[in-house]
């Protein structure tokens, strides 16, 4: 009954894990051929926080990231336009933890080989197809070295990413993941950090944005924290742009001038980007929400199955709650296409409604509002916009993603403690 798994990104280790847990036989095939520690910062709700400790990585997060006591919005003027408590500060039983992705995938990675073996992670192989046959799945593989190979299991799942090969195979005429003109810059600098030393911040509006937070705690002795931040500017649709790639390396003067316009006399935006020693470039991109992921025996999870504009600091958390309610699915039904249907029912409608939501109706989207009512510039916030339609804007989109502070809490273990397939 092994699960075949197309992709070592954090969905595909996700899905290590849970199946290790479950007692359930699996094989993951990643391209590259090194795991190496690539990104900068992501943040991880607590309904994602709460399976990774599920799955015993409590005590681990302290050493990748910090845990998100607050997020605010700011206008371009630095003025607050909403704040609101996070994690346990905000009453869910769990943390929010902000954490550099390379370093989460790294600590998933040593978790999975230490419980399962370094076999189970076979790098430098991708996948170029996948078959339905008479008593599973096979995926197609070709190494780095030229070798191929076929392999047999009882399903298969596509956790390749944005440019996911399963999902091409399963979706011809998808195209090019979708672009409206956003870019976005990112980095890492050393700072002191700013407000509760805690803090995720977002200033501007929606052409032009400065989102940071700190991903470590201040060194005691010089004070400084690793910051990440991200500069977002909307360019001409119509306009090229250069293609998704994480690791592209970026120029400061495309767009240090346009960030360095923010007001905001709290956080120092012209010296945290200047900071960075290296800065990526990221152009927006998503896909359109499809009818249906599964094809018989074969699935997909993470960003192949709903990659998301990443604006409402839920990506990578929704590729691991994938693996959990697929983790749950082989309980319920066994390792089968029954499972996959099941799982699919449960994730497919709230994950296609979260990717349509941050195209223009995300949490950030009140920063609009806020520069389209009054240019950015209040005395009371409440002149602009009344507090109850900011509480009812914030709670919206939490319940819409899935981490609605009271569901959140009452909803029981995905995976039940000790549970195993078969
Ligand atoms: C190098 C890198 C850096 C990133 N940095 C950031 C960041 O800074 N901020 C942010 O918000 N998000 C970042 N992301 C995206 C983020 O990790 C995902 O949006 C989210 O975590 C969902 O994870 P995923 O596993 O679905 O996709 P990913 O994390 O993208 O993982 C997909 C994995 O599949 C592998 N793969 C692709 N094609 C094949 C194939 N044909 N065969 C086998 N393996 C294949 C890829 O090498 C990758 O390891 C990054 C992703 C990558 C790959």
């Amino acid at each position: 009954m092994t699960v075949l798994i197309a992709g070592g990104g954090i969905a595909g280790l996700a899905l290590g894990l849970t199946c290790h847990q479950i007692g359930v036989p699996f094989k993951v095939f990643e391209a590259v051929r090194e795991i190496k520690p690539l990104g900068v910062g992501i943040n991880l709700q607590p309904t994602a926080v709460r399976e990774l400790f599920d799955l015993g990585l409590e005590d681990r997060l302290p050493t990748i990231g910090v845990k998100t006591r607050d997020y605010s919005m700011h206008s371009k003027k630095g003025l607050q336009v909403w704040s609101e408590p996070r994690g346990m500060w905000a009453g869910y039983n769990w943390p929010q933890y902000s954490v550099h992705r390379g370093a989460l995938h790294m600590m998933m990675y040593h978790a999975l080989i230490e419980r399962a073996g370094q076999d189970c992670v076979g790098t430098g192989w991708s996948v170029e197809r996948f078959e339905n046959t008479a008593n599973g799945a096979a995926l197609h593989l070709k190494h780095r070295d030229g070798t191929t190979k076929i392999e047999q299991g009882a399903v298969a799942v596509g956790a390749d990413g944005i440019h996911s090969t399963i999902r091409q195979q399963m979706q011809p005429d998808q195209g090019e993941p979708r672009w409206a003109g956003h870019v976005l810059w990112r980095g890492t600098t050393q700072a002191k950090p700013f407000k509760s030393g805690a803090s995720m911040v977002m200033i501007g509006n929606t052409d032009l944005r400065f989102v940071s937070y700190p991903i470590s705690e201040a060194d005691p002795e010089t004070g400084l924290a690793t910051i990440n931040w991200i500069s977002e500017l909307k360019l001409n649709p119509d306009g090229g742009f250069n293609k998704e790639d994480w690791s592209r390396e970026a120029d400061l003067d495309d767009f240090l001038p346009q960030l360095s316009t923010l007001e905001a006399d709290w956080i120092d935006i012209p010296a945290l980007i200047s900071g960075a020693e290296t800065v990526y470039e990221y152009p927006m991109v998503d896909r359109d929400p499809i009818d249906s992921w599964t094809d018989g025996n074969v699935t997909l999870m993470g960003d192949a199955a709903h990659a998301a504009y990443p604006v409402g600091s839920n990506g990578a958390g929704s590729a691991i709650i994938d693996a959990r309610q697929l983790g749950a699915a082989f309980l319920a039904h066994g390792v089968n296409a029954n499972a996959l249907q099941a799982y699919e029912a449960k994730m497919l409608p709230p994950t296609s409604k979260v990717v349509l939501m941050n195209r223009g109706s995300g949490p950030d989207s009140i920063l609009g509002t806020v520069e389209d009512r009054c240019g950015g510039v209040f005395e009371d916030i409440e002149d602009v916009i009344p507090k109850a339609e900011l509480v009812a804007h914030a709670e919206k989109y939490k319940a819409a993603a899935g981490f609605g502070i009271e569901a959140t809490n009452a909803a029981p273990r995905t995976i039940p403690k000790g549970a195993r397939v078969g």
